[in-house]
């Protein structure tokens, strides 16, 4: 027997995909019909095709709220890049009812579903009664202290409210407005999930953000209609993930995007070897370079200056066609590849990139 710990959409796949070999247990703590779920819920139309998800079928319309498009993304000074990569590039989910699917999907193919809390009470029994024990988590490293497990050691903060704002419901805005990250607007339906994430005091930040787009004129009603916190490991590359029998998967191993903070592909896409004898090999040589890269994209991005980055925002505008064509939210190394390809691109990145790209190794 496998005994999955926590019924994210992670721990739910990794059920799914061993009960074809194994009888299966599935533990969560959170009461599923109040689950309370931290995300911004933006996932690319090729992740979810990865995780054998049909956006047009029947199922899928329980947790799908939007298709969009592309992305406008604003310089620190207010220089735009928008990225138009045609209809439906990505979806806008609700985390929620996604997470539900998930566990039913998991729960039709055969895995028992136990609505208990693991903790330092029942993990010995657990461990005793089962072959393979996988950790999914999440970004509660409770477990983990009781195991004597590695836990990631850098993270984001990230806050969100969800308001009405007056936005085109095709495109989401991404702003190069606090350190380290970005702040987001996702449009839902009649309303958008608003957001950003920072190393520290991210609530100060969003509340000028708001304050901002208040301003502007887009946010006409100030009544808060969600509220998110949350919390997002960066991509450890050296963490370790496989103990004897027991598998850390998803956030709870890090298996993050550093670049956009999302995890649900990449922890879903580790989530397919969990129950593998080589699963840290495994789950390295699928997804390991990507997350490494995206990684390198944000380390680079966090030592580029406000103008820097202006700088970098035209010289990105200027390749645009190649953005439009190869970009995916998903796939950086598509994207990577086919700007380090072109020499004009490159001639100019060299020439404007000062030195510290070589120490980001
Ligand atoms: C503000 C914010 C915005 C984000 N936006 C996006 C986005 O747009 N796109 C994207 O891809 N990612 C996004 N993410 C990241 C995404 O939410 C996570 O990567 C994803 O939820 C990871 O899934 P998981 O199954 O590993 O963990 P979780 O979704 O956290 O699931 C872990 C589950 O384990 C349960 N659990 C925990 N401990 C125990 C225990 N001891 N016993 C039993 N059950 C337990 C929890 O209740 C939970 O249900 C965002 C994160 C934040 C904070």
């Amino acid at each position: 027997m496998i005994s999955v710990i926590g019924a994210g959409p992670v721990g739910s796949t990794a059920a799914k995909y061993c009960s074809k070999r194994y009888d299966v247990v599935l533990f969560e703590s959170q009461v599923v019909s109040e689950r309370r779920v931290q995300c911004a819920g933006l996932v690319s139309r090729s992740g979810l095709e990865k995780m054998g998800i049909k956006v047009s079928s029947s199922s899928s319309k329980s947790f799908l709220q939007n298709g969009v498009r592309g992305a406008r993304i604003f310089s620190p000074s207010g220089n735009l890049l928008e990225v138009d990569g045609g209809k439906n590039k990505a979806f806008v989910i609700d985390r929620k009812e996604f997470d539900n699917y998930l566990l039913n999907m998991a729960i039709d193919s055969g895995v028992e579903f136990i609505n208990e809390r693991v903790n330092g009470k029942n993990i010995d029994e657990i461990i005793k009664k089962s072959e393979k024990l996988i950790i999914a988590t999440g970004t509660n490293y409770e477990l983990h202290k009781i195991l004597n497990l590695k836990i990631p050691n850098r993270f984001l903060i990230g806050a969100q409210y969800e308001m009405k704002i007056n936005c085109d419901r095709e495109f989401v805005e991404l702003y190069f407005n606090v350190p380290e990250f970005f702040s987001w607007i996702i449009p839902v339906d009649d309303h958008a999930r608003i957001g950003l994430c920072t190393r520290k005091n991210p609530i100060r930040y969003l509340n000028s953000f708001i304050k901002k787009l208040e301003g502007d004129g887009r946010i006409s009603n100030k009544k808060i209609l969600n509220r998110n916190f949350g919390i997002i490991p960066i991509y450890d590359p050296k963490i370790r993930t496989q103990y004897g029998k027991i598998a850390v998967v998803g956030d709870a191993a890090s298996q993050v995007k550093a670049s956009t903070g999302g995890g649900i592909v990449m922890g879903c896409t580790a989530a397919k070897f969990a129950s593998e004898e080589d699963y840290e090999k495994k789950w390295r040589s699928e997804i390991g370079r990507e997350l490494y890269l995206h990684l390198l994209i944000r380390r680079f991005l966090n030592r580029l200056s406000d103008k820097n980055l202006d700088g970098l925002f035209i010289l990105l505008n200027e390749n645009k066609e190649i953005i439009e064509k190869e970009g995916d939210m998903d796939i950086a190394s598509k994207l990577f590849l086919a700007l380090v390809k072109n020499p004009r691109f490159m001639a100019k990145f060299l020439f404007h990139t000062p030195g510290y790209i070589y120490d980001m190794f």
